[in-house]
């Protein structure tokens, strides 16, 4: 070892010791390993232009424990859906670029659209991010272009089973030991127009109460109702099985959801159904809600939406719910609808995680909701989703309210095949732009287990999990930075 790095590691001693606040056995040498390791990430995060392709080659070898908000469909690249597209025999449409099963006098064939290179690219940039920034060409807003990439490919995004696969083998390859994703909504719809009337015209909570117990007892009576709720757990507890999804390096579980663009009776029927169904499977999870949350009807029914959340929860009070909520900034909606949604969410829908809560500086007495939000929710990080759908990043971003607040935070993708990035790429978002201490990292790392909707004996699996495999990528990162730093 070199003197000056001798040095430093005795000083790192001296005034921080060894945090290891999360390992079973901490030998001398695993609390070396950390000490130095953490001081290996303070140099290449330091200066004015952080070492970048050092942070990617840090954090690809990281581990970092689980990705907890993540949506199945968005979470798979565009060259993978093709693939699939090709193995079942489908074209693609040169007029739409949508996916055919017939063939057509404008279709192709999916290896004929790859060897159309300017049909190729512009078909990337529909069905994801891809040279959006970078590039010129006509695009919608960044936001219509993220939520219209799903409608591309949704037609081959239901190869449950080769899907799985495909996300599990990339976490693994980048060290992620758990997925929490939002995999699809049940299915059931039950639309009725008086209902609509009556619970937009409530005259408060009783009334909306009232009326949901009337819908529920309604929709209880129909035989597709729990059809459909089995069919659906079926479906994923089978694709789940079928590929062996979890395992000693990996586990998965899912979140069902509803849309939030619809008329009240669909929004509720289709939130019944994924209350019952995370009631009854034990590889569901929680409730999700998505959807643009600048939508007209989003932002007209917000506070009717997380009612019906509040309703629910007291029904389900086992069903968990973390809930996209402030994904917004100024500019995007009318001022005033930038004032409540991270708060209803927490006040009335009682969410237990905020996707985004981006709009956090200009809600409604923000100080005293920041302290809510650190007693009772976890907030999910999100940066390259919010960089591109919100313009939001860098010294905008709230994540430097969040932190210096000590507000649980979790570092997760949102959807890493549309935006073209991974878990390791958010945390080299998080260093180079804000850089944290090597120790708030792990944190986040290991609020991503301890925040999850896992059960308790799960999550204790985990944790032992993540204490090795970081022990493991210490010890490397110690090696390689004697190597480098001279
Ligand atoms: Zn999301």
């Amino acid at each position: 070892m070199k003197p000056k790095l001798a040095l430093l590691i005795v000083i790192a001693f001296a005034f921080t010791g060894c945090s290891h606040i999360h390992s079973r056995s901490s030998s001398d040498n695993a609390c070396t390993d950390e000490v130095k390791t953490a001081l290996f990430f303070n140099n290449i995060i330091e200066g004015e232009s952080p070492n970048i392709a050092q942070l990617n080659l840090f954090f690809s070898e990281m581990p970092k424990g689980g990705d907890l908000h993540h949506h199945y469909s968005g979470s798979i690249y565009v060259e993978t859906y093709l693939d699939w597209a090709e193995t079942n025999n489908q074209f693609i449409d040169t007029k739409t670029l949508k996916i055919s099963k017939d063939k057509t006098d404008t279709t192709v064939t999916v290896n004929e659209l790859r060897s159309d290179t300017e049909l190729y690219r512009r078909l990337l940039t529909l069905w994801s991010d891809k040279d959006y920034s970078n590039h010129y060409h006509l695009q919608l807003p960044p936001d219509a272009n993220f939520f219209k990439t799903f409608g591309y490919f949704g037609y081959v995004s239901g190869s449950y089973e080769k899907g799985l696969l495909v996300l599990k083998e990339r976490a693994i390859k980048e060290n992620v030991s758990y997925i929490e994703t939002m995999i699809k909504s049940v299915g059931y719809s039950y639309p009725d127009t008086v209902f609509d009337e009556n619970i937009r015209n409530n005259s408060g909570d009783e009334e909306v109460f009232s009326l949901l117990d009337g819908q529920s007892s309604k929709i209880d009576g129909k035989a597709l109702f729990k059809k459909t709720i089995n069919d659906f757990i079926v479906g994923i507890e089978k694709a789940h099985e079928n590929v062996s999804v979890d395992d000693d390096q990996f586990m998965m579980r899912y979140q069902t959801y509803a849309s939030r663009n619809s008329t009240p009776s669909k929004v509720f029927s289709a939130l019944y159904a994924a209350f019952k169904a995370v009631e009854t499977s034990e590889l569901l999870v929680g409730v999700n809600f998505v959807g643009p949350e600048n939508g007209a009807v989003a932002i007209a029914d917000y506070k009717l939406h997380m009612q019906f959340f509040a309703y629910l929860r007291k029904r389900f009070p086992g069903v968990n719910v973390a809930l996209h909520a402030g994904e917004l900034t100024l500019g995007m909606v009318r001022p005033k609808n930038l004032k409540f949604h991270i708060s209803q969410a927490l006040h009335i829908a009682g969410a237990q995680r905020i996707g985004h809560g981006v709009d956090l500086p200009y809600e409604e007495d923000a100080i005293d909701l920041l302290e809510e939000i650190k007693k009772n929710t976890v907030v999910e990080i999100n940066f390259t989703s919010n960089e591109f759908i919100l313009g939001v990043k860098g010294q905008e971003h709230p994540y430097l309210i969040y932190s210096v607040y000590d507000v649980p935070i979790v570092i997760c993708t949102d959807d890493s095949g549309v935006s073209r990035n991974n878990l390791s790429r958010e945390y080299v978002l998080l260093a180079s732009r804000y850089k944290p201490s090597y120790k708030t990292v792990k944190k986040y790392a290991y609020n991503s287990i301890k925040y999850s909707f896992l059960s308790e004996g799960d999550k204790e699996t985990l944790i032992k999990s993540l204490d090795d495999r970081f022990e493991k990528f210490e010890s490397e990162m110690v090696k390689y930075s004697d190597q480098i730093l001279k």
